[in-house]
């Protein structure tokens, strides 16, 4: 039998290696910022078509190429960064492996011109899936202009892998963060299809921070400073009133490089411990310096995880800075000994004086009015007395109402749930302002709000997203909302459904929402935080196949618009939540599977008494 083993042709080794760095538009984005700054530019544009699956170009003003470099610069392993392997742990570049170009020339079409200022021309190349095609020396400007074009135009699997447009230009505007929040120094532009998305002048972190985060960032911001022998730290949190359901806006910057790295997200996010909304994420903009020789970023060309040496020591340094700088700054209008409850809202909680359990008794309610009207007058009047004491009330309703049951049961004509003279006058009341409660005819219906609110939502906005528009209510002075810009783009690619549910958007565009109609059940000042939760969702990678947009955003409207646990409910509201839910094809259930009421039979309240 003959040998089997065979050397790869180069253009297949080289397309093999160019996945490792180049996998979506984003990573060619990445790579030629990053070039641009380690050639000390102070202005770098870059312009995107196609969200970078046609054109990816990026303009500097750095300190250019000879002739030479401009043609070495694209093999593999060639870099200006280092020489030797101790330089790997002397870093002051973003680059070193000197991989990038050799990559990215293996699977699109470059062209590059470059000149340096001490030359009188530059230099044009063209380079086709690693083959140079063209060089010739050219008239331009100090600098470097590279222009990536077609990505994996020779490699259809990997093209056809990508996502959608929407999508990579998210990841491509999140590259571009990153490297602009870390440059402030550096003037930088972004345009996509001949539309500018950022414009961003020199300037400090914090005004950097708010330029590319929009609108009203900088009142959110409260700046973090530390200085210790392991780690310095600089920069901003977000005050925890305006932590977000989307986990966007947290980024970690060492020693000038955006990393992702969870134990330390942990410090921070327990510095915030007890300030949160459930589920909501504060903001954050940390720039951490290290000891160049205590960090190992060596691991992976497109990853964003480090090493550090000592962790331990500096996830408490951080907690304790964050913690001390939020108490510095929020000591006044936040109640540091506010306690958690489940379910409650911040909101809620924070205005709270007890957390006593109250019971809504409405004063003008009487059960008795007109089923018994032989009720000796006596009695109806002590049991309207203002001064009853709440839990007196409750157990005299509780009392008369099983009487009711009895009788009812003896007469039981309707098929319904509720007996007759019940939906005329029903009992019902709330406990905790978290359950309605009501008498059947069978016993004792306990229903949870928050839960059976959002079913009929759900319902609802499924039903107005799949077959019917909904109602929109016209808003007599539109609602402007100052978001990211890349969040914009999200609802934007939602416009749609967003309209069969009821929004209607007088503009969608850079980092402005202006919204002229709502959904006839979603109130006003709730609409940023219902935006939010479909953003985030949405910003939640999920698998294609089982997720159904309608649906997905069905359930996150109506998680976000329902009644909430703590809100206290008129007796014509409950009423209404309860037939709606009775009216709905699932009453039992959330869309997430979570039971919605419990049914108390006479029979197991009997067993009770044993
Ligand atoms: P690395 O950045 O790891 O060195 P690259 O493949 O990204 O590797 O780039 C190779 C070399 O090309 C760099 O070391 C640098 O000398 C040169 N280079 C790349 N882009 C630029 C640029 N925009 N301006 C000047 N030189 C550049
Ligand atoms: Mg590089």
């Amino acid at each position: 039998m003959s040998d089997i083993i065979k050397l790869l042709p180069d253009h297949v080794a080289n397309q093999i290696a160019a996945g490792e760095v180049v996998q979506r538009p984003a990573s060619v984005v990445k790579e030629l910022l990053e070039n641009a700054i380690d050639a000390g530019a102070t202005q770098v544009q870059l312009i995107v078509k196609n969200a970078g699956k046609t054109l990816v170009q990026v303009i500097d003003n750095g300190k250019g190429m000879s002739m030479t470099d401009a043609r070495m610069a694209f093999e593999r392993h060639a870099t200006s960064k280092i020489s030797n392997a101790d330089d790997l742990f002397n870093l002051h570049t973003k680059g070193f492996r000197g991989e990038a170009l050799a990559s990215v020339a293996a699977v699109s079409q470059i062209s590059v011109k470059s000149k340096r200022q001490e030359d009188d021309l530059g230099t044009l190349l063209e380079i086709e899936g690693s083959k140079v095609t063209k060089q010739e020396p050219v008239v331009s400007s100090q600098g470097t202009m590279i222009s990536v074009r077609n990505l994996f135009y020779n490699v259809p699997a990997r093209r056809k892998f990508l996502k959608s447009d929407q999508v990579e230009l998210r990841n491509i505007t999140d590259e571009f963060h990153r490297v602009a929040m870390v440059h402030p120094e550096v003037a930088m532009s972004f345009s996509h299809n001949d539309n500018s998305l950022f414009n961003l002048i020199k300037s400090t972190h914090r005004q950097r921070i708010v330029s590319i985060m929009g609108g009203k960032t900088n009142e959110k911001l409260v700046p973090v400073e530390e200085e210790t022998e392991l780690m310095s730290i600089k920069g901003y949190i977000g005050k925890p009133e305006f932590a977000r359901k989307t986990r966007g806006l947290q980024y970690f910057f060492v020693n000038g490089r955006f990393i992702k790295h969870n134990y330390l997200n942990h410090a921070v996010l327990s510095a915030f411990d007890g300030l949160l909304k459930e589920k909501s994420n504060p903001a954050y903009f940390l720039y951490l310096t290290v000891p160049r020789d205590s960090v190992d970023i060596n691991i992976h060309p497109t990853k964003t995880e480090v090493k550090f040496d000592d962790e331990h020591s500096l996830y408490a340094i951080l907690r304790a800075s964050v913690k001390h700088a939020l108490g510095q700054f929020t000591i006044n209008s936040i109640d540091f000994h506010q306690e958690k409850q489940y379910e409650v809202p911040y909101e809620v909680a924070k205005n709270k004086t007890s957390n006593s359990p109250r019971i809504e008794v409405d004063p003008d309610f009487n059960p008795f009015q007109q089923e018994k009207s032989n009720v000796s007058n006596t009695r109806t009047q002590s049991f309207q007395k203002p001064a009853a004491a709440p839990w007196e009330s409750l157990y005299a309703g509780i009392e008369e109402s099983s009487k009711l049951i009895d009788e009812s049961e003896k007469e039981q004509v309707t098929s319904s749930m509720f007996e007759k003279h019940e939906v005329e006058q029903r009992n019902i009341f709330q406990l905790q302002r978290k359950f309605v409660i009501s008498t059947l005819s069978s016993g004792l219906l306990v229903v949870n709000q928050q839960r059976a609110h959002e079913r009929v939502l759900y319902e609802k906005l499924l039903r107005q997203l799949t077959v019917q528009n909904g109602v929109s209510q016209q808003l007599l002075f539109p609602i402007k909302l100052n978001l990211p810009a890349e969040e914009v783009s999200i609802l934007l690619q939602l416009q749609d459904e967003l309209e069969h549910t009821g929004f209607l958007f007088k503009s969608l565009h850079d980092n402005v929402v202006e919204i002229e109609g709502l959904p006839l059940e979603l109130k006003e000042k709730d609409v940023p935080s219902v935006l939010e939760a479909v953003i985030a969702k949405e910003q939640e990678d999920v698998p294609e196949y089982s997720y159904s947009p309608a649906d997905g955003l069905a359930q996150t409207m109506a998680a976000s618009m329902s009644i909430k646990t703590g809100e206290a409910l008129t007796k014509e509201a409950m009423e209404n939540l309860v037939d709606e839910l009775f009216a709905c094809k699932e009453p039992e259930i959330t869309a997430s599977g979570k039971k919605i009421f419990i049914n108390l039979s006479g029979d197991s309240l009997n067993s009770k008494f044993n």
